[in-house]
């Protein structure tokens, strides 16, 4: 090589490395005395970022969603400074699929992870593994076995703290107790290096069944103004569990058989990891975070509480009462607080991040997701129209897939006898209008023909979409065996 070459060459390794710290927005400045200095902007280009993440949390039961007990006011707090976006919907209402959604921006069809202890894709990349690239420290707290790393739920994170495992076993400590999360995730906040901008997921499964807050919550909501009418549960007379038609014998609760009660549990349930996040809030407010950083909080999927005859369970049915999630965005600065009610899908959530953490995203996209940060300013361009999902027991040869725009909701059913418990006939489409009948009990396909043809224009199409290419670079998961103390949680959440 001439000198000469080798001095263009030599150039243009710098402008690249230039224009890589400029995009990465890793440069500096210097006060006059040549001191280094944070750049204006900089924070913003690399925010700090918490996920927070509620298991079985459903939307319509959170008071900023307009439900008439105060489940959340901490939350409540957060969606009041940031963007509400009204109407999400879940991929699939289950634990480990609706995360893998959430975490490869993919839908069920295309990492192919449909029940609970069936690993992660491997061969499809993770957020985290985005944002460990990005320069993030990458950390998660997590309570849901359903997310152990033995079935790769860790992809991409630096730190994987598995409350069950390592929670210090005090008495009357719940080790996957909201409690417990908070005291971890706050021991990693505490020890946090200021070096590097943080990508921080913190999961709750407290509302997920069993219903077993702690003491002073246990009885919170019990017999207040807000109880609905006394409902008896089925309890099947032989199954230990069950969920459709009926609970198990083991799932009774104290003795109890009437459904307010049991839903009063279940909001206490909320309330108390509510009152949790505000302590993990406020040591992020006491580090000075909290005001420059991102803040998001979710759920998975959301929790049937006896509707369409679906007790205290979530994976069966398309409803919205498992599908439709809770989703708030605060970032002071960036992030107009107000009510966003066009439909978005919970595989808008790695764009969002990726984009607001300074990854360049070709038209704000990326994998199947749309990234949002359009719409925390405040502008509605490139909102989805219509949300899809779908749901069904793994062991059925095909799914339930639903499309919803926000007002109507298309149920696409396969099996017979999902169409008798659906459609309460034996056809393959159901409509409902929330507008009019929000738990989606009557089939109205017959009266809005025109919304049913272009919903199920939409939902076909959807259906019949080839699935995302995997990445050839990565290897299949082997298998990671389960240790005993997942098994025990898996039991207790009642997936064994
Ligand atoms: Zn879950």
């Amino acid at each position: 090589m001439t000198i000469s070459r080798a001095h263009t060459a030599l150039r243009s390794v710098s402008l690249a490395l230039g224009a890589i710290l400029l995009l990465s927005g890793l440069t500096s400045c210097r006060d006059r005395a040549g001191r280094p200095q944070a750049e204006p902007g900089a924070a913003a280009q690399h925010p700090n970022i918490l996920l927070l993440t509620i298991d079985t949390l459903r939307a319509d039961h959170m008071s900023a969603w307009g439900y008439s007990r105060s489940t959340t006011p901490v939350l409540d707090g957060l969606a009041a400074e940031g963007v509400r976006f009204a109407f999400a919907q879940a991929q699939r209402p289950k634990t480990g699929p609706s995360f893998t959604s959430i975490f490869t921006s993919g839908y069920c069809a295309d990492h192919g992870v449909r029940r609970i202890g069936q690993p992660a894709s491997c061969s499809m990349r993770f957020l985290a593994e985005e944002m460990h690239d990005l320069g993030y420290q990458t950390l998660a707290v997590v309570s849901n076995a359903a997310l152990a790393r033995e079935f790769y739920f860790d992809q991409g994170f630096d730190s994987y703290i598995e409350t069950w495992k390592v929670a210090p076993k005090k008495d009357g400590l719940d080790p996957t107790g909201a409690e417990a999360v908070t005291d971890l995730a706050t021991a990693v906040v505490e020890k946090m290096t200021t070096d590097k901008p943080f990508f921080l997921w913190v999961h709750y499964v407290d509302p997920h069944a069993p219903y077993s807050p702690p003491a002073p919550f246990r009885d919170l909501y019990q017999g207040d103004a807000h109880s609905g009418p006394s409902v008896e549960v089925p309890v099947a007379r032989r199954a230990a569990r069950q969920s459709f038609g009926g609970i198990g014998t083991r799932e009774v609760l104290d003795g109890r058989r009437d459904l307010p009660f049991y839903v009063a549990r279940y909001d206490a349930e909320i309330r108390y990891a509510d009152q949790q996040i505000e302590r993990l809030l406020d040591e992020l407010r006491r580090r000075g975070f909290y005001d420059q950083m991102v803040t998001v909080m979710t759920a998975d999927h959301g929790e049937s509480l006896g509707e369409h005859n679906y007790w205290f369970d979530h994976g069966m049915f398309g409803f919205q009462t498992c599908l439709h999630v809770p989703l708030v965005v605060r970032f002071p600065g960036v992030a107009t607080p107000r009510v966003d009610a066009a439909p978005v899908e919970l595989v808008d959530l790695a764009p969002t991040l990726l984009d607001l953490a300074g990854r360049r995203l070709r038209d704000h996209t990326w994998m199947r997701g749309r990234s949002l940060v359009a719409r925390l300013r405040g502008e509605l361009a490139g909102a989805r129209d219509v949300a899809f999902a779908e749901a069904g027991y793994s062991s059925r040869p095909d799914w339930i897939r639903v499309a919803t725009d926000g007002r109507f909701t298309l149920h696409h059913l396969f099996e017979r006898a999902d169409r008798r418990r659906v459609a309460h006939a034996d056809v393959p489409w159901a409509l409902f209008d929330l507008s009019e009948d929000p738990g989606e009990t009557v089939n109205v396909a017959d009266r809005n023909p025109e919304v049913l043809a272009h919903l199920r224009t939409l939902l076909e199409g959807w259906e019949s979409e080839a699935p995302l290419p995997m990445d050839r670079d990565r290897a299949d998961c082997g298998a990671r065996a389960v240790e005993s103390g997942t098994e025990q949680q898996l039991r207790t959440l009642g997936y064994l």
